[in-house]
């Protein structure tokens, strides 16, 4: 399956609300940013469960930023989408939503957001909502996608 993560409050924290991976010195110094505890490990799994993991963020960091912060981490994903792409394809597309997953060919998006949730009702695409400090995140999604799996 093509399963986009969403960044900030999804794997990027937003203040302290949730634990993150080690980081150094040096890392902190050119920019590379923490990210939640867990992550390299689960994308690893899903990844090695066959599945394609991409970026989907509505922040306008540059691409090659975000790589670089998830490389650090040993996390290599398919495709990034940034803010900058985003709004431009859904505006040549005519869609009316911060994210529109199915225009970058994602059939599930993780976000903590529960207005991506409505826009997914909305729009008929697939979500799974994590809330930043839920503990038992990483079940929650790999469930949700044997679920998925399933029907
Ligand atoms: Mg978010």
């Amino acid at each position: 399956m093509n399963i986009s993560f969403d960044l900030d409050s999804t794997i990027i924290p937003n203040g302290n609300e949730f634990e993150t991976e080690k980081r150094s010195r040096i890392a902190k110094l050119v920019g590379i940013e923490e990210i939640r505890a867990g992550t390299p490990a689960l994308i690893y799994d899903l990844q090695h469960l066959g599945h394609k993991i991409h970026i989907y963020t509505t922040s306008f960091r540059t691409k090659l930023k975000i790589r670089l912060t998830l490389r650090f981490y040993g996390i290599k994903v398919d495709r990034i989408v940034n803010q900058t792409e985003n709004q431009r394809v859904l505006k040549s597309r005519n869609i009316n939503a911060s994210k529109h997953p199915l225009s970058f060919g994602f059939e599930l998006h993780i976000d903590d957001s529960k207005g991506v949730e409505i826009e997914g009702k909305q729009y008929n695409f697939k979500t799974i909502i994590v809330n930043p400090v839920d503990k038992n995140w990483i079940k929650k999604i790999k469930n949700g996608i044997q679920l998925l799996e399933a029907t």
